[in-house]
């Protein structure tokens, strides 16, 4: 078989740059799956018997500041105006997520205003802010002190990363953030946000329409590479470590198992996240697809909802542990793949990297600009 490009993986990073390439260069794109769908983890489906439609592999909620992102991943959808709002169950009661002034509040049993708020946590977090914060924990605790943090951070934590929040990057707990008003909006530092109106498998189908393009599920990349003549450059998205055999050793992943069941209630649980810190529960969160499209009107007798568990599996990877020992190995992957001629790498799987989808589709137009260039220059 011949082509221009292969791309190995149909996620947003390997699928828009099979649309860039096929429709801006006019270039021909083999992009394979091993799948049997395309859309990698952002894939969604419609449950059978409830005509709901839901993320396959969990709650995806698109939002950027990048408003390139934003103008090129409008070509190929429209977002409705979901406002992604998560809470979290601890010992029986709900609370919102991220901590805000509301959280604290009902929290601690008191009625401060947002600077006595500030004042609150200034004061029970001063000894802890003395150092820099070396780890997860660490960086949690002088942010919010010890309570908030064991209610609704350790065990959480704990539970997703299967590891002592102490062995984890500081970094992740800048994900959340903590708000001193009563702003519920969970993405609220990004100026856009929705979920496709017409789900997210349609995007997908959309950026790998052009004619040129060729899609293949199913498919391995590594039973078929020798049989591919691929003239300019394979596109490689999967795991780095798998292209190079595992040879200086495996990359941990954090892996998530999704348990779906129908219930009938027409609201199960009055919002589309909860998330269960508590150790009594074996499960992250309950997730309840109907609250991501309003505008649906779905029918009322039944919902779905779906159970997120997490465990080790680096052979189904979701989210890189990015301890030290991992940070070691893929810097020495890296150095490998920077060797390798003809194939260039990216994406969550190949970088190792804990992207949110606006920065794989941000990092796929950047190696656009690059492809481009070398196309002009070198062939
Ligand atoms: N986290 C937590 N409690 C929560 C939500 C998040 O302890 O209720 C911590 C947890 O360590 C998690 C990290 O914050 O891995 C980042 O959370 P985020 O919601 O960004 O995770 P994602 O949505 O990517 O799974």
């Amino acid at each position: 078989m011949r082509t221009d490009f292969l791309i190995v993986g149909s996620g947003f990073y390997g699928s828009v740059l099979a649309e860039r390439i096929s429709s801006v260069l006019k270039k021909k794109v083999l992009i394979i799956d091993k799948r049997n769908h395309i859309g990698g983890n952002c894939y969604s489906e419609f449950d059978k018997k409830t005509n709901i439609e839901y993320h396959k592999y969990g709650t995806h909620i698109f939002h950027t500041s990048n408003l390139k992102v934003w103008d090129y991943i409008n070509q190929f959808t429209t977002f409705n105006n979901y406002r992604h709002q998560t809470l979290t169950h601890h010992k029986n009661k709900i609370y919102q997520m991220p901590i805000n002034l509301e959280t604290i509040n009902t929290f601690f049993n008191k009625n401060f205003n947002p600077r006595e708020a500030k004042k609150f946590l200034e004061k029970i977090t001063k000894d802890k802010k003395k150092f820099k914060p070396k780890n997860f924990e660490e960086k949690a605790i002088s942010q919010i002190g010890d309570k908030l943090y064991s209610a609704f951070i350790k065990n959480y934590t704990i539970k997703q990363w299967g590891l002592n929040p102490k062995k984890l990057p500081a970094s992740i707990f800048n994900r959340l953030p903590l708000r001193f008003n009563y702003n519920e909006n969970y993405f609220n530092n990004s100026d856009y946000q929705g979920i496709p109106l017409d789900g997210y498998t349609s995007i997908f189908n959309n950026l790998l329409k052009n004619k040129k393009i060729t899609k293949l599920i199913n498919c391995d990349y590594f039973k078929i590479k020798d049989k591919v003549k691929v003239k300019y450059f394979t596109i490689y998205t999967g795991p780095i470590d798998q292209y190079f055999n595992y040879k200086l050793g495996i990359l941990d992943w954090r892996s998530v198992k999704f348990k779906k069941k129908i219930v009938k209630t027409d609201d199960y649980q009055g919002n589309s996240v909860i998330n269960y810190p508590d150790l009594s529960f074996k499960f992250t969160r309950i997730h309840e697809p109907k609250h991501l499209h309003r505008e649906r009107r779905y029918a009322n007798n039944n919902s779905l909802v779906i159970k997120e568990f997490s465990y080790k599996d680096h052979k189904n990877p979701f989210y890189p542990i990015n301890n030290e020992k991992n940070k070691k190995l893929i810097y020495e992957y890296k150095k490998l793949a920077k060797k390798e001629k003809n194939i260039l790498f990216g994406g969550r799987l190949a970088d190792y990297a804990y992207y949110d989808m606006d920065m794989t589709i941000s990092a796929a137009l950047v190696k656009f600009n690059y492809i481009k260039k070398n196309l002009k220059n070198n062939f």
